[in-house]
């Protein structure tokens, strides 16, 4: 138990210091898809005191080849992952204090978790809830670093609030920024790549070595052998309505909050109800039998139908997989569920 950090220690820039730094931290993970699995394992490894996972998703058989916290019991029973990787984290180190949470990353959810958060690893696959996590972290003052990969290619940036140019000064700023849905695949050595960058920004941030953290907005692409660092400082703006001297923080307003999402690559719309109070997934069960095959767990339920599958979790929330057209999912909600 004692050597438990000691390579880690002996690293100079950490240290004891550093250490017993890293057992007063708490880490926020937002996604714990490929790169909040690897982040989250390496957090929990290096013993950061308290880390917090938050996602809305359960394991799937395609997540496998990547989503390096997951295994095919998780996958065959669909375990929500925020519970699977809350499981598996605490079995690598009993230590950490550490947190699932089954639920959308929303800015009215996330705001109520975040006070005592020291760093917000990006762990999610769509700028919608980037852009909710930037506002939080500049409206509280948490540094975040953004992460993305699609393919080969992966893309990693630090953003310290009151300093550096934020994500939405960046927007205008870099050229390749993808928002749109891809589906071009993902090979894992582009997730490590990127998480290993996220996380060695994150023990710079914890330890408090200021000085180390990463100031470029950093592309890499592993198959076709690039590295490029793009230098942003000058991207930073007064008048940002995120960063800038006025701030409004415009994505933690309700109304920029969207009810229906549809889910990138996945044929896959997810629907949000009004109310989110827990579910009585027993009693949907009974109600959806004579529909489809029903699979359930504590978490969640599932119902294939001909073309279509629902899943029902605690929350209220459903995906609905089969199409990407938001008014058909809706009607199949609300002819079963509404
Ligand atoms: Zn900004």
């Amino acid at each position: 138990m004692s050597d438990r950090y000691s390579r880690q220690q002996l690293f100079q820039p950490i240290g004891e210091k550093g250490q017993a730094l890293l057992q007063q931290k708490h880490v926020l993970i937002i996604g714990a898809g490929a790169l909040g699995s690897a982040s989250a394992e390496a957090i929990v490894r290096a013993g950061v005191g308290k880390v917090t996972i938050v996602d809305r998703d359960y394991v799937e058989w395609s997540n496998l080849q990547r989503q390096q916290l997951y295994s095919e019991k998780e996958a065959e029973q669909e375990i929500p992952k925020a519970i699977a990787a809350k499981e598996r984290l605490a079995r690598i180190n009993s230590n950490v204090q550490i947190k699932g949470l089954v639920m959308d990353a929303m800015a009215d959810s996330l705001e109520s978790i975040v006070h005592d958060v020291d760093v917000i690893l990006d762990g999610t696959d769509n700028f919608d809830i980037r852009f909710v996590i930037n506002d939080l972290a500049q409206k509280y003052h948490i540094p975040w670093i953004y992460g993305s990969c699609v393919g080969s290619y992966g893309t990693t940036y630090t953003i310290i609030p009151g300093k550096s140019p934020c994500l939405h000064c960046l927007l205008q700023a870099v050229p390749n920024m993808t928002i749109t849905c891809d589906t071009a695949g993902i090979i894992s050595p582009a997730v490590q790549i990127v998480a290993a960058y996220q996380v060695a920004e994150a023990l710079k941030i914890l330890v408090e070595d200021w000085q180390a953290v990463c100031d470029t907005y950093r592309t890499f692409d592993v198959w076709h052998n690039q590295h490029y660092d793009m230098r942003v400082q000058k991207a930073k703006k007064k008048d940002c309505p995120s960063c800038g001297e006025q701030a409004i923080y415009p994505y933690l307003a309700f109304e920029n909050q969207t009810k229906v999402d549809v889910l990138c690559g996945r044929n896959a719309v997810q629907i949000r109800p009004q109310r989110s109070d827990d579910y009585n997934l027993d009693y949907l069960a009974q109600q959806l039998q004579k529909h489809g095959t029903i699979q359930q767990n504590p978490y969640l339920l599932s119902c294939q139908l001909k073309d279509y599958r629902l899943v029902i979790f605690q929350d209220g929330r459903v995906l609905v997989h089969g199409t990407n057209d938001v008014q058909q999912a809706k009607n199949l909600y609300y002819r079963l569920l509404g």
